[in-house]
C-alpha cells in the first residue's frame, strides 16, 4: 500500500476501533503484567473462554511477585480447563526469572522479553507495543487473515515459513503514533468483521483499501495448505482402589500436561485389549498388581494435534508398593480430594463416568 493510502487506512481502522472495540478486562489496564497474562491466555484460546480465567488469575496473582511466590500446583489449578498448560508453566517460570533478576519488572523491549520462558515473537511484540508503545507489529491468525485479504497475499497463512512475509506487511502498515492501539485494532477487525467465514465486508471500515473486496476475491483468501487428518489414539486408564482411596500420579513437567495429575494408564497397542493394556501400564508405571472390578466407560477428547478415545477401568489393589517409572510423584486420595488436584480435561470427563456409574470407593 503506498504511503498516502496507508495513512488513510490507519485512520479509518483506528477510528472504527475506538468506536466498536469490546470492553475486555485487559483493555481496562495499563499494567504490563496484566497485558502479558492476557496475551498468554489468548494464544490459541477464544476471548469469551479467557475472560473468567483472566479475572480469577489476576485476582489471585495481581503482580509478578505474587505469581513468582506461588506454588506451580496452584497456578495449574487456576489454569485447569484452559488448555495448553505449557503456557501456565512458562508464565510461572518467567515470573520467577523476573523476580530473581529484574525486581519483578517486565522489560520493555522485545529482545529482553524473548529471553523469558514462553515469550515468543508474538507475545514479545504484543507486550512491547501494547504495554510500552514500542513499534512492533503483531502477527496472529486474525492479523494474517486480514492482511491476506487486504493485500492479496498468496502465501498460505498456516505455513510457518510464510510468517516473515506477513510480519513485513504488518510492519509496513503499523501506526507509529500508537503501535499498541493499531495492533489491537487489526486483531479486533479480524475478530469482529473480517471473520474467517462470511466476513462483514459491507460494514468494514477499510473495505475501500481491501484488494480482495475490490476484486471480488474475498472467498478465495486467505490461502491455506491442506493438513493431514488428525489421528485418533486409543488410551486406557485405571482407577485403582485401596483402603477407601484411589491412586493418582503426577505427570513429568516436560510433557504436554506436565505437573497435572492422572490415573495410571497409557496408549493401547495394536491387537491389545484396553483392559490388558491398562494392567500392563499400571504394572510398568507403578509396580502394582491389580484385579479388575469393571469397565466404567469410554470418553472422547480432542487435542489440537490428535484425538483421544479412552477407556476407564476400575481395579482393586492386589499387591505391591508404588514404585514410579517416569512420573514425578503419587498420592492415594479420597474421592472428595481428587478435584483439589489439577486434572486434565480427559479426567474431568472420567469424573462424570464415576458419578454416572454411582461410583463408590470400596473400603477393605
Ligand atoms: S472488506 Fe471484507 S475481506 Fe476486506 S478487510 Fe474488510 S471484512 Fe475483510
Amino acid at each position: 500500500m503506498e504511503a498516502t493510502a496507508a495513512a488513510a487506512f490507519r485512520e479509518c481502522l483506528v477510528r472504527w476501533y475506538l468506536e466498536h472495540r469490546r470492553k475486555l478486562p485487559w483493555r481496562q489496564t495499563v499494567d504490563p503484567f496484566g497485558i502479558w497474562v492476557s496475551e498468554v491466555m489468548l494464544q490459541q484460546t477464544q476471548v469469551d473462554t479467557v475472560i473468567p480465567y483472566y479475572r480469577r488469575f489476576m485476582a489471585r496473582f495481581p503482580t509478578v511477585g505474587r505469581l513468582a511466590e506461588a506454588d506451580l500446583q496452584e497456578v495449574l489449578k487456576l489454569w485447569e480447563g484452559l488448555g495448553y498448560y505449557a503456557r501456565a508453566r512458562n508464565l510461572h517460570r518467567a515470573a520467577r526469572q523476573l523476580a530473581a533478576d529484574n525486581h519483578g519488572i517486565l522489560p520493555d523491549d522485545v529482545i529482553a522479553l524473548r529471553r523469558l520462558a514462553g515469550i515468543g515473537r508474538y507475545i514479545a511484540a504484543a507486550v512491547a507495543s501494547i504495554a510500552f508503545g514500542r513499534p512492533h507489529a503483531v502477527v496472529d491468525g486474525n492479523v494474517k487473515r486480514v492482511l491476506a485479504r487486504l493485500s492479496l497475499i498468496n502465501a498460505p497463512v498456516n505455513r510457518a515459513d510464510a510468517y516473515p512475509l506477513f510480519e513485513k506487511e504488518a510492519q509496513s502498515l503499523l501506526d507509529l503514533k500508537d503501535p499498541g492501539r493499531f495492533n489491537q485494532a487489526v486483531m479486533e477487525l479480524g475478530a469482529l468483521v473480517c471473520r474467517p467465514k462470511r466476513p462483514h465486508c459491507d460494514a468494514c471500515p477499510v473495505a475501500a483499501f481491501c484488494r480482495a473486496y475490490l476484486t471480488g476475491q474475498v472467498s478465495t483468501y486467505p490461502k491455506r495448505v491442506c493438513k493431514p487428518p488428525i489421528p485418533t489414539r486409543a488410551m486406557a486408564a485405571g482407577v485403582i482402589q485401596r483402603g477407601g482411596r484411589v491412586l493418582i500420579l503426577q505427570i513429568p513437567l516436560e510433557g504436554l500436561l506436565g505437573g497435572f495429575w492422572e490415573f495410571p494408564g497409557g496408549a493401547v497397542e495394536a491387537g491389545e485389549s484396553s483392559e490388558a493394556s491398562c494392567i500392563r501400564h499400571i504394572r510398568k508405571k507403578t509396580g502394582l498388581s491389580v484385579d479388575t472390578c469393571g469397565h466404567l466407560g469410554r470418553i472422547r477428547h480432542a487435542y489440537t494435534h490428535f484425538k483421544v478415545l479412552a477407556d476407564l477401568f476400575i481395579f482393586r489393589w492386589r499387591s505391591g508398593s508404588v514404585c514410579l517409572d517416569d512420573h514425578l510423584d503419587h498420592r492415594w486420595v479420597g474421592p472428595e480430594e481428587l478435584t483439589q488436584y489439577p486434572l486434565p480435561k480427559t479426567h474431568h470427563k472420567f469424573m462424570s463416568l464415576l458419578v454416572g456409574q454411582d461410583f463408590r470407593i470400596q473400603r477393605p
